[in-house]
């Protein structure tokens, strides 16, 4: 007999909360998903809500794209996934893709499935190619839940795991909104940046491997690094011999209006990592190195031969969405949107005291709730309010929220959504901040 599924909604409810683990510090989302296509999810009463978090943060072309549709299809008809030391096309045309939309010393591509993943190979290659095994992040970073990567990050809790992969070295975030410190009135990031690395050089045991970071910390509330700081931060990396690992797992490929964060900043990192954008929906991951890394990795015995490494499917898929993004001059258009999301974020701020700071570059954008605009005392749960009201407006909302810090929402929209969906998600959000404030 087939595989007995499961009926009505409450026979899912029951069903899941007997057979999941709760993998979340929340509870899981109360709706019960049944399709997805577009800008959209669509709930088991058929209700439609707009998806403002990409399916958080993968689905750059929105639902089932046509061309992502297409290369699934055939590649799982035609040519799926083969032994770890076996190569297709799709994994060598997407490796030479890739490279041709980065600077000449990315030349080298490792393709992974998952994000953390990507950053537990790049750290391994760092640590292999200096022979030093210290790593070095920020504060708010998220770099994955695997051992290496969870060591570097320090968003999410650390607590009841025990020790952590020795040598993991944090300094703080860099945070224009609230800065450590200030001159004239402005965020002196020189400054942030100079006492981070006097704290690395005090922990150090000499024995730096690499510091890791987001060009824009997404997960750890929508946090650009100012233009300039990555420059710095290169330098201070190369004076130590640390290599610099940029992790564009979310702003990677488009999103903010570049084809990588870090060209704005002219910028070039040691290891460049993608994952949730590059497959668009499904699990894909890339490490992206120069020659030289490569080389002296190599030599010395890297081993990273994953089950699903040079999987010939997702890198179809991979390649299908370089095709859209450069035929479809997608930065132009994350950079068009976005600059229409924020004004339209800047006008709800206007209007909304509760709207501390309105951030972010192309479409990732970040409002930061509080209670009083002078003290940005945080606001608490009034963003939970908040997400939930936008929710049953019809509109998914990721929100960002560190114990003692403000309540973040991240507006992350697909790639591809209309003028007139990204206009109703503002709509929504307008309303859903009204509402919240009125049960306050
Ligand atoms: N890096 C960043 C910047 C991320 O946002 C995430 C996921 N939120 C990861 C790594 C981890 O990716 P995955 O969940 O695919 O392992």
């Amino acid at each position: 007999a087939a595989v007995r599924r499961v009926g009505s909604a409450d026979e899912f409810w029951a069903t899941a909360r007997r057979h999941l683990v709760r993998y979340a510090r929340s509870d899981f989302s109360p709706a019960l998903i049944e399709r997805a296509a577009g800008s959209y999810v669509f709930d088991s009463d058929g209700r439609a809500i707009l998806d403002f978090t990409s399916g958080q943060m993968s689905g750059l072309l929105g639902h089932s794209h046509p061309a992502i549709v297409e290369s699934v299809s055939q590649s799982i008809a035609t040519l799926d996934h083969l032994f770890s030391w076996m190569l297709s096309r799709p994994v060598v045309d997407l490796a030479a893709a890739l490279a041709r939309t980065l600077p000449p010393s990315l030349s080298k591509v490792l393709l992974l499935s998952t994000g953390g993943e990507s950053n537990e190979a790049a750290i391994k290659m760092a640590k292999l190619s200096t022979g030093g095994y210290e790593v070095v992040a920020f504060d708010q970073s998220y770099h994955g839940v695997t051992h290496a990567s969870s060591a570097a990050t320090y968003g999410v809790s650390r607590a009841g795991y025990g020790p952590v992969a020795p040598g993991n070295i944090v300094v703080p975030t860099p945070n224009a909104y609230r800065p450590l410190f200030t001159r004239d009135g402005r965020h002196d990031w020189q400054a942030e940046l100079d006492h981070a690395f006097a704290m690395v050089d005090r922990q150090s045991t000499g024995s730096l491997a690499a510091f890791i970071a987001e060009p824009v910390l997404s997960t750890g509330g929508v946090i650009d690094l100012p233009p300039g700081y990555l420059a710095a931060l290169k330098q201070k990396c190369a004076e130590r011999g640390m290599l610099l690992i940029l992790d564009e797992a979310q702003t990677g490929l488009c999103r903010t209006g570049d084809w990588y964060a870090f060209q704005r900043d002219g910028v070039t990192p040691d290891i460049l990592t993608l994952s949730k954008t590059l497959g668009a929906g499904l699990p894909l991951s890339a490490v992206i190195t120069s020659e030289e890394i490569e080389a002296r990795c190599h030599e010395r015995g890297y081993y990273f031969a994953t089950t699903h490494v040079s999987d010939p499917l997702p890198a179809a898929v991979g390649l299908a969405v370089i095709d859209v993004l450069t035929q479809g001059a997608y930065d132009q258009t994350a950079r068009r949107l976005g600059d229409r999301l924020q004004r339209g974020l800047s006008e709800l701020k206007d209007r909304h005291e509760h709207i501390g700071d309105v951030r972010g570059r192309g479409l990732l954008q970040g409002v930061e709730l509080v209670t009083d605009r002078d003290t940005k005392e945080p606001a608490g749960d009034f963003g939970s309010a908040v997400t939930d009201a936008c929710f049953r407006l019809g509109l998914h909302l990721n929100i960002v929220q560190f114990p003692g810090s403000s309540s973040i929402l991240r507006l992350a929209p697909p790639l591809t959504i209309t003028d007139t969906e990204l206009d109703r998600g503002l709509d929504i959000l307008d309303q859903a901040l009204t509402a919240a404030a009125q049960r306050r």
